[in-house]
């Protein structure tokens, strides 16, 4: 086989896979039952290991937000210590979320030199709330100057502990937030944890104008579903563009894409399924209460999502379950490509988040109840909801902002750019009513006759469904579906938190002032919250098509912002009615905003480098000489067709050599240009790439997308479309 291409050879590979059975997965045969949450220091573990009192004190830091006790910690990590070492680890690490949205990791073992040639395991209660991290090659964003290269990483104590089991053995994985000896922020968590803490003082100051009290905090909960591809690895091993920048930049559309619909929620291929199965086992393991598993809208694309969560948990769960993809997938042969878009003309990838705000003693308060026209909490919470987008569509657009996110959103496939809010008709209509001060009542919940008589009437959803906006109330919660798979959901999460935060403290305002201590005017303050909030940006709410042209011309009409790429979304990060809002709640200060939006602006910068970077290297060196050797071929042959005194067919040959020459064109075109960026400022470099260096890669693209379709199959170097969406 040495004289194959690396591409005939991933084809070969896989072809005999296909014909080998499907490789089974340890532990197919446990029970879910048994074995959920068996590697995570919980509830469970902590009530068998800590003295009473200490988990009387640990619980009440859990769930009410507590201080944590000095004297429990040392405890709490003996116990910890303790439990993990009975199950085989032998070291610790303090995991965080630095900026880049990855998860990070520092091992230290438990060992430790007793002072007499052995060693001794110890796990002391400094060790487990407070470690050092020299972050100086993590992004910090000038928040940490690199001769002050500590960031210390501190025990989140609402995230519980784990075990994650590594081919060599088990590692106690201790969530924690990162910060610098400032205290500033360097992570994605430490913001979440900040506005979690907001929204419950603001949504608590509500509802305690309806009599309402809890000795929980109010929380949101997030309900994370994650998309992803899996192909097999061979594919990837031949393709420099997905092993590197996890997307193709190349490649013609498969005869068949997508068109039959015939893949969401088909029969999922068998290899997948075990694959699948390896997954849940070990995110059982780790707690994370896997739900749903099914094919998506693409071919080879598939979503996996659990059960909702608090937030910042569902957030950290989430990286668990990327981690987890990732590392199974390699152990099946398969990647899994967490890309937003890893092929052009196929369906991108996002990480929907399912929001709703309450707690275990309140229930959901985003829960409309049988009739949502009486339901007057709910209507204010919803106007929160409606006002919080409204005024902060940018910033929560910017917490979605992306190199690899912009080639989805606006895609006809994923949400426009546009926020807009999608209520339906029936809640549009009560709040219409209250505007025009006419309250008609909304009747009961709708019931849906099914027209079997064994089966009960079913209620009717009160939001149906819209996938075609990028916010949209769903029955109990509201769907934001403009996060891109890839990305961690804490940004996205934490605007959500520190905007509904803002809107909660308006209303909460709003009505006391309105109530001037009278809880009798509750209802009428009440209506004249609803009327004045949907005066003022009931423009946010659109019920029709949002991938619609006329909707675009429409939003701009309306005066709703459209960012519809990274650098022009990004700069919201310092808008000044953000900074103002960040700073009122504690959640972030202005110089941490800017450290965010210089960091995200430079990643973006970095991945369209590395991806003309790429594109020049593959077109150069793979492309170029695939169509060059096949004008060779071409020109032979027509060479011996005429000694032989055949007329040869030359239009083939004259279209290569013409394509042959727009190769080199646009090789160069992209070239130049990517050597001709401006250093000014960040802000500059990213508005350049856009502008300038990713129509190039296009125009590249295009050239080599259509030799694609004439050179021989059998020199064309890399794995095509179809060859890596439907071999497996
Ligand atoms: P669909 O594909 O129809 O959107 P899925 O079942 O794939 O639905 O995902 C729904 C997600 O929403 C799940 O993670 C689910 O737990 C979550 N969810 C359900 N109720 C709530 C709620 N009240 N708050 C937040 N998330 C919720
Ligand atoms: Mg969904």
């Amino acid at each position: 086989m040495s004289d194959l291409n690396a591409r005939s050879k991933a084809v070969f590979a896989i072809a005999g896979l296909t014909s080998s059975p499907a490789p089974v997965p340890d532990g197919t045969a446990e029970s879910p039952l048994e074995t959920f949450g068996s590697n995570v220091f919980d509830d469970k573990a902590m009530r068998r290991h800590l003295p009473r009192a200490v988990y009387r004190s640990l619980r009440k830091t859990m769930d009410r937000g507590e201080r944590l006790d000095p004297a429990v910690a040392d405890v709490v990590a003996n116990a910890m210590k303790d439990w993990a070492m009975e199950r085989g680890a032998t070291h610790y690490t303090h995991v965080f979320y630095p900026l880049t949205g990855l998860t990070a990791e520092k091992h230290d073992s438990f060992l430790s030199p007793d002072g007499s040639g052995g060693v001794i395991a110890a796990f002391s209660g400094s060790t487990l709330v407070k470690g050092e991290a020299d972050g100086s090659s993590l992004p910090s964003g000038g928040l940490r100057s690199t001769f002050e290269a500590r960031g210390y990483t501190a025990w989140d104590v609402t995230s519980p502990a784990y075990l994650m089991e590594s081919s060599g053995g088990m590692v106690l994985c201790i969530p924690t937030v990162f910060l610098s000896w400032t205290g500033l922020a360097l992570d994605k968590k430490t913001p979440l944890l900040r506005s979690g803490q907001a929204l419950s003082r603001q949504a608590l100051r509500v509802l305690r104008l309806f009599g309402v009290e809890s000795s929980l905090p109010v929380l949101s909960n997030g309900g994370l579903e994650q998309e992803y591809f899996l192909i097999d690895k061979h594919f990837v091993t031949a393709r420099p563009d997905l092993l590197i920048a996890g997307r193709t930049l190349f490649g013609a559309r498969p005869p068949k894409g997508q068109e039959f619909n015939d893949q969401y929620y088909g029969v999922i291929p068998s290899r997948v399924l075990a694959f699948m199965t390896d997954v849940e086992r070990d995110l059982y393991r780790l707690g994370v209460p896997v739900q749903t598993r099914h094919n998506e809208a693409a071919p080879s694309q598939y979503e996996i999502a659990p059960v909702f969560e608090l937030s910042n948990l569902a957030s950290d769960h989430n990286q668990l379950i990327m981690t987890v993809l990732r590392k199974k997938a390699r152990k099946h042969g398969l990647t899994c490509l967490l890309h937003e878009k890893p092929f052009h003309g196929i369906n991108g990838s996002g990480k929907h988040i399912n929001y709703s705000i309450g707690n275990a003693e309140l229930g959901n308060l985003f829960d409309p109840g049988e009739t949502p026209h009486e339901n007057a909490q709910f209507l204010v919470f919803l106007c929160a909801v409606i006002r919080a987008l409204h005024k902060h569509a940018g910033f929560l657009r910017a917490s979605v902002a992306t190199a690899s996110n912009d080639l989805r959103l606006g895609a006809h496939e994923a949400p426009p750019a546009v926020m807009s809010l999608f209520l339906g008709d029936q809640l549009t209509d009560v709040l219409e009513q209250f505007r025009a001060g006419q309250v008609k009542g909304a009747g009961k919940r709708r019931m849906m006759n099914v027209g079997v008589d064994t089966l009960p009437p079913l209620p009717a959803d009160p939001g149906d469904r819209n996938r075609t906006s990028p916010f949209a109330f769903v029955g109990n919660r509201f769907e934001f579906r403009a996060l891109g798979a890839a990305s961690s959901a804490a940004g996205a999460l934490v605007v959500l938190n520190a905007m509904m935060t803002e809107s909660l403290d308006f209303a909460a305002t709003f009505l006391e002032k309105r109530m001037a201590g009278d809880s009798s005017r509750l209802g009428q303050a009440v209506r004249e919250l609803i009327e004045e909030v949907m005066e003022e940006h009931s423009a946010v709410i659109f019920n029709g098509d949002g991938y619609s042209e006329i909707w675009q011309r429409e939003a701009e009409r309306r005066g709703l912002p459209n960012y519809p790429s990274t650098p022009d979304a990004l700069p919201r990060f310092t808008d000044p009615e953000v900074v103002s809002m960040c700073e009122r709640y504690g959640i972030f200060s202005r110089q941490e905003l800017k450290a965010r939006q210089d960091i995200y602006l430079e990643q973006y910068v970095k991945t369209v480098r590395t991806e003309a970077n790429l594109a020049l290297r593959m077109a150069r060196t793979q492309i170029y000489p695939a169509v060059s050797r096949y004008q060779r071929e071409l020109a032979d042959s027509s060479g011996k067709a005429r000694e032989l005194g055949i007329n040869p067919e030359l239009s083939v040959l004259k279209e290569t050599a013409s394509g042959l020459v727009a190769l080199d064109k646009a090789i160069r075109a992209l070239e130049k240009l990517r050597d001709a960026a401006p250093k000014r400022s960040v802000l500059d470099e990213a508005r350049y790439c856009q502008a300038k260096v990713l129509p190039a890669m296009r125009s590249l693209r295009e050239v080599v997308d259509g030799l694609e379709m004439i050179v021989a199959d059998d020199l064309w170097p890399l794995p095509s479309y179809q060859e890596m969406l439907f071999m497996k």
